[in-house]
């Protein structure tokens, strides 16, 4: 039988672009379907946009800041206008890159949405393609729990291009978004309150670091309320949104933003006419291979929910196309040791296991910990500290998680997370020269365990 394509992959976001340029590069016949926007969330509704306004919001400390170092300044004023109009244009700017590399490495773009009519045939804009193999790769979708009046909320989708920088937010959720989204309201002078419906964020995280954060926010001015959850939300004649907690409180704002995280995007896409399972939450289901209950369906990223980081989508990406088509450069994902940050102010960094993890697994540990004022800090009024932490598997030595809260903790872990992958033990640190006068020289300084 012949097909129109090899490889049909539905989703330019990072898993499908990197299959689908990777696949043709090595001689298959390729077409990616796209309904919404080249690069996916990732590229126009996630980690490069949100890293933009990172950087955007840590200027109002550097502004502070250099008082101490001897300038001085007029008032500064920020604009978001200005800020959201100048991310929109480099947004444009990848999307163009997007669409070139799709374009020079041989594939061919649809754009419009695609669904699966059965194992081998999608439909996208009246016509119908047939495709040897076919791969999901359409991402998630923010997740808004359907409070009364959840309609007036917004979610990851709509921060992006808030037409003002609001006066007041209530950030809800203690995943990756809300603190990231938390830190960057704040520093562009929003009275910030971020609600948790736990006893403290960021769970799974490293408990030391959880508290350490939970700390640098609070010096930072964000309101932190654990344990509250919303019950309720009124729009009020003046535009302004009333919150009523589930324990009976009221708070007034305006503008609350649901990070309360992704669901996998499946809508429309034509599943009732295949084989492809779903897991119990809701993700499409894989095997080793990202082959889904449907052999010829297969799909890679933030729909299989297995690790939601564009890293990992673009390695399972590649995965899939060299094992449709260059069997024998084929490597597994390797899911152990991925690094992660956290782009709140200040940034984590992480890899391995947190100290709570090492134990569950009967791991026998001794934990290093450094805490301090970073040196670019000392000439100036900010009590911002820094968090280290190894966390060292006591009986072969081996460093097994390392964290970090403090300025770059996300361009020093992913250095560390190369020696920590090929195994490094506490030993090698300890032998490893520092780099003087850094923060990152003290993962080598650490000499005494806190705790063992
Ligand atoms: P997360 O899964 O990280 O966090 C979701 C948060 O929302 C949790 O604190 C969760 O609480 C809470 N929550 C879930 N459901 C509800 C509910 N019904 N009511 C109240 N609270 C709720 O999701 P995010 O949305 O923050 O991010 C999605 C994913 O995107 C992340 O997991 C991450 O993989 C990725 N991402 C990565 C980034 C990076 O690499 N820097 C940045 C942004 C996103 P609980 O803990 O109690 O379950």
């Amino acid at each position: 039988m012949t097909y129109d394509f090899d490889l049909f992959v539905i989703g330019a976001g990072s898993g499908g672009v990197r299959a689908a340029r990777f696949a043709a590069g090595y001689g298959a016949r390729v077409a990616v379907a796209e309904s919404r926007y080249l690069g996916g969330t990732c590229v126009n509704v996630g980690c490069v946009p949100k890293k933009l306004l990172v950087y955007g919001a840590h200027f109002a400390e550097d502004f502070e800041q250099a008082q101490s170092f001897g300038w001085s300044m007029g008032k500064a004023n920020f604009d978001w206008t200005t800020l959201i109009t100048n991310k929109n244009r480099e947004i444009e700017r990848l999307n163009g890159i997007y669409r070139n590399l799709l374009v020079n490495s041989g594939v061919t773009l649809l754009e419009g949405h695609a669904k699966i009519l059965d194992e081998h045939s999608v439909e996208l804009g009246g016509n119908r393609f047939s495709a040897k193999h076919i791969l999901i790769a359409t991402g998630g979708w923010p997740q808004i729990p359907e409070v009364p009046g959840h309609e007036h909320a917004i979610g990851s989708n709509e921060v992006f291009f808030l037409p003002q920088l609001p006066k007041r937010v209530l950030v809800i959720g203690g995943g990756y978004i809300a603190v990231e989204f938390a830190s960057i309201f704040n520093g562009l002078g929003a009275q910030t309150s971020l609600l948790y419906r736990g006893e403290l964020f960021l769970r799974g995280f490293d408990s030391a670091v959880r508290k350490h954060l939970q700390e640098e926010l609070t010096k930072r001015g964000v309101d932190l309320q654990f344990n509250s959850d919303i019950a309720r939300i009124d729009k009020q004649a003046d535009g302004s949104l009333h919150a009523t907690l589930k324990d009976g409180r009221r708070i007034e704002t305006d503008c609350i933003f649901y990070a309360t995280g992704r669901r996998p995007m499946l809508d429309n896409l034509g599943l009732e006419n295949t084989h492809v399972a779903l897991d119990d939450r809701g993700f499409i289901k894989v095997d080793e291979q990202y082959q889904t209950s449907t052999p010829s369906i297969l799909a890679v990223g933030d729909v299989i929910g297995r690790v939601q980081l564009t890293p990992v989508a673009l390695a399972e990406g590649m995965a899939v196309a060299r094992r449709l088509f260059k069997p024998d450069e084929y490597r597994e994902v390797d899911y152990r040791m991925i690094p992660t940050a956290v782009f709140s102010l200040p940034n984590i960094g992480t890899v391995g296991l947190s100290e709570e993890q090492a134990k569950e697994e009967g791991y026998s540990v001794s934990v290093y910990e450094s805490r301090f004022r970073p040196m670019k800090l000392t000439l100036t009024d900010s009590q911002e500290r820094t968090l280290m932490k190894l966390v060292v598997d006591a009986k072969t030595d081996r460093v097994i998680g390392c964290h970090m809260v403090g300025p770059e903790a996300g361009e020093i872990v992913q250095g560390l997370a190369v020696a920590i992958k090929a195994g490094a033990t506490k030993q090698i640190f300890d032998d490893t020269i520092g780099v003087h006068p850094t923060a990152a020289e003290e993962f080598v300084t650490m000499r005494t365990p806190v705790a063992s």
